[in-house]
């Protein structure tokens, strides 16, 4: 049978709801007054020392991120060799490059990784990247990494198309130029090697046999 709560008893269980309600509201109250502590995320305690103020003035206040967290990618183009692994691997494609040969050498990285191509176009477009970081794993100069940077929201989602060349229209051309007449010239004068003839033809070496010994 189902036990009857008198009204006193009724009034005193609302009362001690609120009152333990009220407890840890004002526990939360007391623990708001100080902020978040400036910790780094691989600092022993990080969690516990969460226990301030559940919510920060963004952007005057900000909660540290990891250092290996996965946020807007970054080429450091003098140290790039426009080998396009990065391209090739992206699952979304979001990594356009237009390269431009050149027939020598014309520079080092900064690991001493020779240069041999140019960079016309190098644009990442963080609006359709899904931050998987395959890009950064395969890059063999390590120029392209992801940085701490995971506030850049923008009004036009064009605006999230991120150009790293460095080269303008002019020396774009200049270096494609460069390139055209380079293979003219080789292909001219592979094709003249397949035209000359032969200065003097090579004389013709008969094998030396030795003489079959008379047989008895
Ligand atoms: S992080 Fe992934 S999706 Fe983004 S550019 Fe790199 S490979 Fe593409
Ligand atoms: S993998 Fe690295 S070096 Fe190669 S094109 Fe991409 S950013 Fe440049």
């Amino acid at each position: 049978m189902e036990k009857k709560h008198s009204y006193w008893s009724k009034f005193t269980f609302a009362f001690k709801s609120l009152a333990k309600g009220l407890t840890l509201t004002f526990a939360h109250i007391r623990k708001a007054r100080r902020g978040r502590s400036k910790l780094s995320i691989q600092q022993a305690g990080y969690f516990e020392n969460q226990s301030g103020i559940a919510t920060v003035q963004y952007p005057f206040e900000t909660i540290p991120v990891p250092d290996n967290g996965r946020y807007k990618l970054h080429n450091e183009i003098e140290d790039c060799i426009v080998c396009d692994k990065c391209a090739k691997i992206c699952p979304v494609n979001c990594i356009t490059i237009e390269p431009i040969r050149s027939a020598d050498e014309f520079g080092k990285t900064s690991d001493g990784t020779t240069k041999r191509i140019y960079a016309a176009k190098f644009d990442i477009d963080m609006g359709k990247c899904c931050f998987c970081g395959l890009c950064t794993t395969v890059c063999p100069t390590e120029c392209l990494t992801m940085t701490k940077e995971y506030d850049f929201s923008t009004f036009d989602i064009r605006d999230h198309n991120f150009p790293f060349a460095n080269m303008n229209p002019n020396e774009i051309e200049k270096k494609k130029k460069e390139w055209d007449e380079h293979q003219k010239t080789k292909t001219t004068a592979s094709a003249e090697n397949m035209t000359a003839p032969s200065a003097s033809p090579k004389p013709i070496i008969k094998p030396k046999i030795a003489p079959t010994p008379p047989t008895e």
